[in-house]
């Protein structure tokens, strides 16, 4: 069977992001230089909006004793989803299906102050679902998963603004990213569904995340039987290239953990009380996220993620040594640059081959003698030559900035009468 034109399985693969192999094992796909440059921006960037945003990041590992899942009400509500635990010398261990009880446990390792919260913990961290094998394939359904994660233990009054943050959050990234919520989701329990009993804190849940999404102002629909076994939850819901609908980013309100783990904080009173938990994930899944990535994109992505940012042309061997030396210029503000020579084929067919960079800078004579470059932009623009270093410039201003705008807004292209082949 044939994946259609824009199935990421097929674009990942064409300019090199992710394989799996049989021998690694179903829905544990590996990521290939491109790929991985894709997800180190991808992960880098969310960690900066996280920092800026006031969260503290920590590093839980992907094991964890089946007491901990026992306590959480994983093993009770969620054991379908999870691989069977190893034996370890008459312990069991279990790979872990979400961060949230190692997160709650940190969170419980030292006495906690009122003036501590909300205290945002994130971690862009391993976790593992035993998918059925008839159901893997590319990145959206994996067995290994690295989770875009946050927890923000708060007091009651704090959950609607950490809500609400966590949705602005959302919609940065997306502007950041290119995409588009499909729309939003109150994901709600629905009958014979897997989840924990205690009417209260669901009413009082779904009625903070109701408010949140009525103050936000955004359009959203209920979903019945698609909250999480804890709690209620809202869902950004995207769509892939054949319509199907998947969620990419979530927000959920807790009181059941903090229950289970007696989790507490000394409040001005001096009295012990219970913190909330808000869950929350800016981008799901790293997997699933570039999986989006790729089909809506088409493999070309927005500058400041692309794997190759700027491809170098010499028109011939002359320049190579040019080349090379504006490679290096790049790798030190830390732009991703591949060398095209001529060994690759003519000019014409280099530019054509890399029709997914953002940028090909273009060195002919003329252009190494005076350090200039002749930018081309992916969506046929044509630049007059430059000096290198504003080339390099104005490239790193619009990706530090995670812009989606190839060059700045104003700039007025040489035009096509400048050809350069
Ligand atoms: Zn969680």
């Amino acid at each position: 069977m044939t994946a259609p034109r824009h199935d990421h399985r097929r674009l990942g693969r064409e300019p090199a992001l992710f394989d799996t192999d049989p021998l690694i094992g179903a829905g544990l796909p590996y990521w290939l230089p491109h790929g991985a440059a894709v997800r180190h921006a991808l992960e880098e960037y969310i960690r900066a909006a996280e920092r800026c945003a006031g969260y503290q990041h920590v590093y839980s590992p992907v094991l964890g004793k089946r007491e901990l899942y026992e306590i959480s009400g994983h093993w009770a509500h969620y054991s379908d989803d999870m691989f069977p635990p190893l034996d370890l010398g008459g312990e069991q261990v279990v790979l872990r299906p979400s961060l949230c009880p190692h997160h709650a446990v940190i969170y419980r390792s030292r006495a906690r102050s009122y003036r501590e919260l909300p205290l945002r913990m994130a971690e862009l961290g391993g976790m593992y679902r035993s998918e059925l094998s008839g159901v893997l394939g590319g990145l959206t359904r994996v067995r290994s998963i690295q989770l875009n994660d946050a927890h923000i233990f708060c007091t009651l009054d704090q959950v609607a603004g950490e809500a609400g943050a966590a949705l602005e959050m959302v919609r940065g990234a997306y502007r950041a990213l290119g995409i588009r919520a499909a729309r939003y989701r109150l994901s709600l329990p629905g009958p014979g569904g897997k989840h924990v009993a205690a009417p209260d804190a669901w009413r009082r849940a779904t009625a903070l995340l109701t408010d949140v999404l009525d103050r936000s102002g955004l359009p959203y629909e209920k979903g019945e039987g698609e909250a999480a076994f804890y709690g209620p939850k809202i869902d950004v819901q995207v769509t892939d290239s054949a319509g199907r609908e998947s969620t990419l980013s979530t927000v959920q309100v807790d009181f059941h953990q903090p229950e289970r783990f007696d989790l507490h904080y000394i409040g001005a009173d001096g009295a012990r009380h219970r913190p909330v938990m808000v869950h929350r994930s800016i981008i799901g899944s790293v997997e699933r996220a570039v999986a989006h990535l790729i089909e809506h994109h088409g493999g070309a992505f927005p500058a400041w993620l692309a794997p190759v940012q700027l491809a170098i042309l010499p028109v011939s061997c002359d320049q190579q040594e040019q080349a090379e030396a504006l490679a290096r210029r790049c790798a030190g503000l830390g732009l991703r640059t591949e060398i095209a020579g001529p060994d690759r084929g003519s000019l014409g067919a280099r530019i054509r081959e890399g029709r997914l960079v953002p940028y090909q800078g273009v060195i002919g004579p003329k252009e190494a003698e005076a350090e200039l470059a002749a930018l081309r932009l992916r969506d046929g623009r044509r630049l007059d030559p430059l000096p290198a270093a504003e080339v390099l410039s104005r490239i790193s201003a619009l990706t530090d900035a995670h812009s989606t705008d190839l060059w700045d807004h104003g700039e007025t292209p040489a035009g096509a009468a400048v050809p350069h082949a």
